[in-house]
């Protein structure tokens, strides 16, 4: 079978081989210089990796190729909304241009899909929303964009929030979002009946921001987990930071972890700085999902960030304390496998699976995921997107 590109000589964790790529795929894992094809690139050892996925990002905030904007700290969440709204209406640049940045910034280090939220609410309206969509089909070869519609501003307290993201739905987004339901608008069961019906209104999964502490927060998970089994919506739900299970008694956490798994909840980690980080390793164990995603990316709301996975997973792991090369291989699967399934796609190296790669110098997954070495070779659908941490 005739190959479009051939990776000669690669390593997949130890052995070393030729993979065949063919219409987007990996057609074929071969032993090492067997396979011919239209081009054949000499891998010299380089070990495979599936592409990283981003599980949570926000496309629409970031700053990247602005000149430097000191980050102005606010006590609270409500102040710093309010500040973002601020400086966002003090730029002039297009919002697209920043977030393109990004994108070929994030393919550059090996990120081959990506789950961003956009920010939906009265004073931004659909209009980032849109933006986004016009980015999602410019750069549709370098990386695969899911969108979740975020209510940055609010549900039940913001009102017209609820038209307008059902909106956002219909125009286009892939997954309803929710933000706080107690913490920002003091009103638990009101926001989650309005953020579960538009979803399943519309057929489309969720992922909710949910920073609330302590056991405030350990009960909002588990009413998540409730209303998910009520609509049937196992495997479709996520919750990003959970920064609660980090900060509850054995009781509840057990309690709240089982809930999550039984509903088949997903949990997003970004390693948090400042913030308590979940307990990994044991949300595993108990059968919670666990993804990983890079959140805020020089913006409002952190002067951090680069958008790499593979450093990400470093942070994950260094503050989740995976340290064996079975956590470490955990660390690797939270930026691939377990991000790809929360956005319902495949990820893998196995023939027939998408031909999404990056190659990096390292004899394996542990010590890939220990190092972040730099990204040699990242190929989307079977085509070479980046070099040397390049765009070609
Ligand atoms: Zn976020």
């Amino acid at each position: 079978m005739p190959h479009d590109l051939v990776l000669a000589g690669c390593a997949l964790d130890g052995e070393k081989a030729d993979l065949g790529l063919a219409g987007g795929r990996i057609a074929r894992i071969a032993p090492p210089e067997t396979l011919t094809g239209a081009e054949v690139l000499r891998c010299d050892g380089l070990l495979v990796l599936p592409g990283l996925v981003d599980g949570h990002i926000h496309l629409d905030k970031t700053y990247l190729g602005l000149p430097w904007r000191p980050h102005r700290p606010d006590a609270t969440v409500a102040g710093r909304i309010e500040a973002e709204k601020a400086e966002r209406r003090a730029i002039a640049e297009p919002m697209a241009l920043r977030a393109r940045r990004l994108v070929e910034q994030v393919v550059a280090r090996g990120t081959t899909a990506l789950r961003t939220h956009v920010d939906v609410d009265t004073e931004v309206g659909l209009a980032g929303l849109h933006a986004l969509l016009a980015l999602r089909a410019e750069v549709a070869h370098l990386c695969d964009i899911q969108i979740v519609a975020f209510p940055q501003s609010g549900v039940v307290s913001h009102p017209g929030a609820a038209g307008l993201l059902e909106e956002a739905i219909r125009a286009g987004a892939d997954v309803m979002g929710g933000l706080d339901p107690a913490g920002i608008d003091e009103d638990i069961e009101g926001q989650l009946g309005i953020v579960f019906g538009i979803a399943e209104r519309q057929g489309v999964g969720l992922d909710i921001h949910l920073h609330d502490p302590g056991e405030l927060g350990a009960y909002e998970l588990r009413r998540i987990a409730a209303r998910t089994r009520a609509a049937g919506m196992q495997g479709r739900v996520a919750v990003s930071h959970a920064y609660a299970l980090a900060m509850v008694e054995e009781a509840t956490l057990a309690r709240t972890a089982a809930a999550l798994a039984e509903a088949g909840v997903a949990v997003m980690t970004n390693g948090p700085g400042p913030e308590p980080i979940m307990p990994v390793k044991r949300l595993v164990a108990e059968g919670v999902a666990v993804f990983v995603g890079s959140d805020n990316i020089r913006d409002a709301w952190s002067p951090y960030g680069n958008g790499d996975m593979l450093e990400r997973a470093r942070l994950v792991g260094y503050r989740a304390a995976l340290l064996t090369d079975a956590e470490l291989r955990l660390g690797l699967d939270l930026v691939t496998a377990a991000s790809a399934r929360v956005m319902g796609r495949e990820s893998g190296i196995a023939e027939g699976a998408p031909a999404d790669l990056v190659l990096v110098r390292a004899a394996h997954g542990p010590e890939a995921v220990a190092g972040a070495p730099p990204r040699e070779l990242v190929v989307k659908a079977g085509r070479v997107v980046a070099r040397a941490g390049r765009l070609v």
